[in-house]
């Protein structure tokens, strides 16, 4: 059977694995010309890491983990007001935690795919979705290549893993207003060459201690800082994302004012929200990943379920003898999968109203939540509020 997947981010590398090693054909079509370098650290825990471990993924992130000892929170001195141990956060999160930054978890994915049997998946990069073709117990796409050249492509199966402003889901399922859910926030990811600030936040996260914004940054093992900026739009913000980011984060510091001298000039700056759909399929069609089911950074777990809805759609789809079986393989995957993704979706709106602290109150309590988190018998007690609203 053949399989189109439109999106090579997380879920739709895993998808592809997935169902390439299950014998299918596999189209993946991604609009980027190559594989993206843009993203942030990001916390692998949960249903994700039980998912990687069954179907063989797991070595592959293990290999590509970062070692973290402390999330830190600093002053504009670089003083430090706040200390979580991350082997505590760890053991809050239920043990066996990964720190993965973005992109390496995307080549992790990638390289993965030689596990499936030569040939089966094709990678289409440059490749840009355009117009779904909804056709009786098949699909048709027609998308456009980096030269601007019109390409179609049929499938007995179309998986729509092209994150929050899906294409495919706007084709299907209508508008992207009708389903996207703001939480009120922007969220901006870099890498940068600073040996320097490296040399400083080696092994551990680096965050200030601020009202209204967040600056969090990570030491790679290569010498590289990554860095996370999160800030609430204002009116009148500049258009140009790396104009908008100094507006806000200027003044938090020598260390930050340095990184955003440092900012590219278009950086992955992105709203901060979910994807609350009623149902995730439509006849051979169906969402994965942020497409259908976007939980937020606030929740801390994007990458994981990525991992596990892809894993838990291709075990729907792999023992099918017939096309004419999809639609409701599809609609079986989509009634079990939504109830983990409302899950989490909770747990992410619950950090939303604490994650920025908007007076010097709300910064006092957040100190106090951290602080408190090294007490034993508080530790019940905060661990969820923990966990959901760390900085990614
Ligand atoms: C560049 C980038 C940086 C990110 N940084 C962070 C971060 O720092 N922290 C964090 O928690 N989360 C981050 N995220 C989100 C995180 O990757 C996802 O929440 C999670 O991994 C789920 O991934 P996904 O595969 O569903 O979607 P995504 O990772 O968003 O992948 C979707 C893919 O589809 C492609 N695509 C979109 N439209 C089309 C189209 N019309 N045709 C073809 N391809 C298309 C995109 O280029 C992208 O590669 C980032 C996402 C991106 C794309």
């Amino acid at each position: 059977m053949r399989a189109l997947i439109v999106g090579a981010g997380i879920a739709g590398l895993v998808a592809a694995r997935q169902l390439g090693v299950a014998g299918w054909s596999v189209d993946v079509l991604e609009r980027a010309p190559g594989p993206r370098p843009e993203g942030y650290m990001m916390d692998f825990f949960g249903p994700g890491v039980r998912a990687a471990e069954r179907i063989g993924l797991y070595p592959y992130l293990a290999q590509a983990a970062h070692r973290v000892r402390a999330a830190a929170y600093v002053d504009v001195d670089g003083r430090e007001t706040a200390r979580l141990d991350y082997e505590q956060f760890s053991a809050l999160a239920g043990g066996n935690v990964l720190s993965l930054l973005r992109p390496d978890l995307e080549t992790a994915a990638l390289r993965a795919l030689g596990d499936a049997p030569a040939g089966g998946i094709h990678l289409h990069y440059g490749c840009r979705a355009a117009r779904v073709v909804q056709r009786p117990g098949a699909v048709a796409l027609v998308a456009e290549d980096q030269h601007g050249q019109s390409r179609w492509f049929e499938a007995d199966l179309l998986i729509g893993a092209d994150g929050l402003h899906s294409r495919v889901r706007e084709g299907v399922f209508g508008p992207e207003s009708g389903w996207l859910r703001d939480l009120g926030m922007r969220a901006a990811a870099y890498i940068v060459a600073e040996p320097e600030i490296n040399a400083g936040a080696r092994h551990r996260f680096v965050l200030t201690d601020s009202i209204g914004r967040t600056a969090a940054y990570y030491g790679l093992r290569d010498g590289r800082v990554a860095t996370l900026l999160v800030y609430r739009a204002l009116p009148g913000d500049p258009h140009n994302a790396r104009d908008r980011l100094r507006r806000h984060f200027t003044g938090l510091g020598a260390t930050v004012d340095r990184l955003l001298q440092l900012c590219p000039q278009e950086p992955y700056d992105d709203v901060v929200a979910q994807v609350v759909m009623p149902r995730l399929s439509h006849g051979n069609t169906v969402l994965l990943g942020d497409a259908g089911g976007a939980v937020s950074l606030l929740a801390g777990q994007g990458g994981s379920l990525a991992v596990a809805g892809a894993a838990q759609l291709a075990a729907s789809l792999e023992n099918l003898e017939d096309p004419g079986w999809i639609p409701a393989a599809l609609a079986g995957f989509s009634a079990r999968w939504q109830l983990t993704v409302r899950s989490a979706q909770a747990s992410g709106r619950r950090a939303a109203a604490s994650f920025l602290p908007a007076t010097r109150a709300g910064l006092l309590l957040r100190r106090w939540v951290i602080r408190s988190s090294s007490v034993p018998p508080l530790d019940r007690l905060i661990a969820r509020r923990i966990v959901a609203s760390l900085a990614k």
